[in-house]
């Protein structure tokens, strides 16, 4: 996997840029002071967040009496990653488990988010991951409103050498095709069975039917073990409204931050885990196969700093 720092690094972060040149000044002014908050909002870091950031790093600098910009900018790095948090338990819940009646069943891993976000994009290269880690996988392809979003799911199984199981008509019904792709998993002992959804935002009320039904449907075989939510880590704000709505239907337990190779603004991280409670567990660097990768947080911060 590509290390997080230098993608981060390479995308040139003008956060960092421009935090580095404030904190080059041997005194800190009120003007100073402003500039790096504004930046940290720039970045997406978010309102709350942000005043909390400048705050806490004023006191530390005020009571630690520090000057030298090398020492007011590991604070800040200290800061930033209390924000971002590494005791979270980022972990992937991908190990099968056992049914009431003593068979096992695999891992069920939902994938959910608005369509163009990178969702199959993500299940194609977590399949991969997976796979190099040694498990089997089984995709299922749920999102039946596009029989392109299918084809595209399948190209990526075929690709990573694994089954994608599918409708062959449009409109189908999501919950029945994921059914079938967690009995296929089952039936051949697969660990994992990946299932790609639709994410329709237009009629939340709709979302979360459909999103319920299939969480209710697949617990005839196997309980939902993880409920991935991908965000483009471009949309900003209109991503935090996402995240909402996701939250509240689909009882997400973890966070996909994709496109971050496209972006200065990796402060959104802070702010979605704010927003929803859960962690961001992997992130999306790029269009390819290779290119997911584990949210590391110290390596995460040392990028936004370069
Ligand atoms: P879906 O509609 O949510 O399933 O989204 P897709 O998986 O089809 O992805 C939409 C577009 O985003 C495609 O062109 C992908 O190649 C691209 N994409 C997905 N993830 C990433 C990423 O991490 N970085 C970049 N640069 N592009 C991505």
């Amino acid at each position: 996997l590509v290390r997080l720092r230098e993608r981060l690094a390479r995308s040139g972060s003008p956060l960092g840029t421009r935090l580095l040149a404030v904190l080059s000044r041997d005194h800190l002014t009120e003007d100073d002071w402003d500039e790096i908050e504004e930046t940290l909002l720039l970045a997406d870091v978010g309102a709350g967040p942000t005043t909390e950031l400048v705050d806490r790093l004023r006191e530390r600098v005020r009571v630690l009496g520090v000057r030298e910009p090398a020492a007011v900018r590991a604070l800040l790095r200290e800061q930033l990653l209390e924000l971002v948090d590494p005791s979270l338990d980022r972990s992937l819940a991908t190990t099968p488990g056992v049914a009431d009646d003593g068979s096992p069943h695999p891992a069920v891993v939902l994938v959910v988010g608005v369509n163009g976000t990178g969702k199959t994009t993500t299940v194609g290269k977590l399949a991969r991951v997976l796979v190099a880690e040694g498990r089997t996988v089984v995709l299922g392809a749920a999102d039946t409103f596009r029989a392109a979003a299918a084809d595209q799911l399948q190209t990526w199984g075929a690709r990573v050498g694994v089954p994608t199981v599918r409708s062959d008509r449009d409109g189908a019904d999501p919950a029945a095709v994921a059914f079938d792709a967690v009995s296929r998993g089952s039936a051949e002992g697969a660990d994992v069975v990946l299932v790609d959804t639709a994410g329709r935002l237009q009629n939340k009320a709709g979302l979360m039917d459909e999103l319920g039904k299939i969480t209710r449907v697949l617990s005839r075989r196997a309980p939902v073990a993880e409920v991935l939510l991908v965000l483009d880590a471009t949309t900003g704000q209109n991503g935090l409204n996402q995240a909402r709505v996701f939250g509240e239907v689909a009882g997400v337990t973890g966070i996909v931050l994709t496109k971050l190779d496209g972006t200065a603004k990796g402060g959104i991280v802070v702010a979605v885990q704010r927003e929803l409670g859960v962690p961001v567990k992997l992130v999306g660097l790029g269009e390819g196969p290779d290119d997911l990768a584990p949210f590391e947080p110290e390596a995460f911060v040392d990028g936004l700093l370069q």
